[in-house]
């Protein structure tokens, strides 16, 4: 039977406590009950690991291609043969059930070895000079150590995807895990460290994280910042990656629209959005948010996707049976209840849901509104949690306005049996990713990223490993 165990920081290949012995608490969102601790990084701890950083930097930058696509690899392998004891901790931290741990954690591994190929592909260019003799080459150099941050919703996956890349292009990385949740990424790194990453090269910290990142992100070692979290929070990192002229990678926060034709597949679009709006209890930048149902389909779309919210089953995500952990922390309760008041006071319809589930642990029930009026906070602002909004329209033009009406532009949804449709939506919405008829997003081998205010850079596809390489010319006469 595993056990939770408490988090040190991971530095220079050591794994050690805060120099000044300070920690943090770990609290499982399902009981309440404080289940561990972990060391909150000092200045001392937080300047060794930048030390350790540049060093890790010079050492792997060294390592080919080759031999660090082998070692990664060999991490992902570990990964898969651990997933039964780190999924436990995942559970026990973050709410989420322990199927959809291990998925994020074999879903980690597969991102890993995507990444590991890609690492043996970071071509440069030859191009034709205009005098004999003369070559021109456009090389691909990793850009130094990064520090990544990275939030408590997908503890490993958000961290994978920044440190994949970092590793594959022969970048170091310090990375700020999140306090909330640290144990599950703690393994990832160890499962790294195992297969034999150089001391240096990954180094783990946790602390207060305003003070973390005002720290990494000016000082001189660090050459790139790639960040997952709110929209504002992006902003201020943003605005200070640019004032150190820092390559910044900002996957910030979304709104997803969905829009419903009349010429949809209801029950399959029903199925497919209640699972990926309840996934992760809605804690999920992608999660679809705004449904816009073409008129004559809405009353029966709606009767559906309230039934399937209702059939949800939310529990500890350790018992089998739960499909629907608690919410991650407890700050989101509130957030949410204060949203549903405000949109019912603005006219909106509560049509399932709405409240808090007993009082110990974070659970919500899912909650379905319906006909909220866009002046209403939940339509304007993220409501991460397990709420949906179900709103009509009657053209296509007026879904597309209302679709990019928000600021957000992450990803989106559609559902149309018309290939026509399909064609042009693909043109129209202003998202980073749109999927037709399926839920298709977040694989490694394809681009993740929103435009406008949901940041920029993409974590996925063969451009996620640009962001950590430069391009430098070198023109050579023989
Ligand atoms: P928050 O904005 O306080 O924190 C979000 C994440 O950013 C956390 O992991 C936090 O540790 C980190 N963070 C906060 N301030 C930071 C700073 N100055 N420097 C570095 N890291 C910092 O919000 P929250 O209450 O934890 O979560 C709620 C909101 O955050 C949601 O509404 C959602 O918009 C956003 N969020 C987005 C994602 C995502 O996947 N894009 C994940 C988690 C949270």
């Amino acid at each position: 039977m595993p056990s939770y165990r408490n988090t040190q920081l991971f530095i220079d290949g050591q794994w050690r406590d805060a120099s000044d012995g300070r920690t943090i608490e770990v609290t499982d969102p399902a009981t309440d009950e404080v289940i561990g601790e972990i060391a909150h990084a000092s200045r001392e701890d937080l300047d060794a690991a930048l030390a350790a950083a540049e060093k890790g930097f010079r050492t792997w930058r060294s390592t080919s291609p080759f031999d660090r696509s082998k070692v990664m690899r060999r991490a992902a392998d570990l990964l898969r043969e651990r997933v039964e004891d780190i999924a436990y901790l995942m559970t026990r931290e973050q709410g989420k059930p322990l199927a959809q741990s291990k998925t994020e954690i074999l879903g980690a591994a597969d991102t890993i070895d995507w990444f590991a190929e890609e690492a043996r592909r970071t071509y440069g260019q030859i191009i034709p000079a205009r005098t004999v003799g003369v070559a021109q080459l456009a090389i691909k150099v990793p850009v130094g150590p990064v520090a990544a941050f990275t939030p408590w919703n997908f503890p490993i996956n958000q961290i994978v995807r920044k440190l994949s890349a970092a590793l594959a292009t022969g970048c170091s990385i310090i990375v700020k895990a999140p306090e909330e949740t640290p144990a599950s990424p703690a393994e990832l790194i160890r499962a790294f460290a195992d297969a034999g990453v150089p001391a240096g090269v990954i180094n783990l910290v946790f602390g207060v994280p305003a003070e973390v990142s005002e720290y990494l992100i000016p000082h001189p070692v660090i050459r790139k910042i790639s960040f997952t979290g709110s929209t504002p929070i992006g902003k201020q990192l943003a605005a200070l990656a640019g004032q150190h002229m820092k390559r910044a990678t900002m996957e910030l926060g979304g709104h997803a629209p969905v829009l419903i034709f009349d010429d949809a597949d209801l029950d399959k679009a029903i199925e497919i959005t209640a699972m990926s709006k309840f996934r992760n209890a809605g804690q999920v930048c992608v999660a679809p948010t705004r449904f816009l149902v073409q008129d004559s389909v809405a009353d029966r779309f709606t009767e559906g996707f309230v039934k399937a919210a209702q059939a949800i089953k939310v529990g500890n995500g350790l018992e089998e049976s739960s499909q629907m952990g608690p919410l991650a922390n407890e700050r989101r309760i509130p957030a949410i209840q204060s949203m549903i008041a405000d949109a019912v006071s603005n006219g909106g319809e509560l049509r399932t849901g709405g409240a808090r589930i007993g009082n110990k642990g974070q659970f919500f029930e899912p909650t379905v509104l319906a006909n909220v009026p866009t002046s209403a906070k939940v339509m304007n602002d993220e409501p991460f949690g397990p709420l949906a909004i179900i709103n009509r329209f009657s053209h296509y033009d007026d879904a597309i306005e209302e679709a990019n009406r928000l600021p957000f532009g992450l990803a989106s949804y559609a559902f149309t049996g018309s290939v026509r449709t399909a064609a042009a939506l693909g043109r129209d919405v202003e998202a980073g990713m749109l999927t037709i008829n399926h839920n298709g997003l977040a694989l490694p081998e394809v681009p993740f990223g929103g435009i406008k205010d949901s940041g920029y850079g993409t974590e996925g596809g063969s451009e996620a490993v640009e962001a950590y390489l430069e391009t430098r010319f070198v023109s050579q006469m023989s």
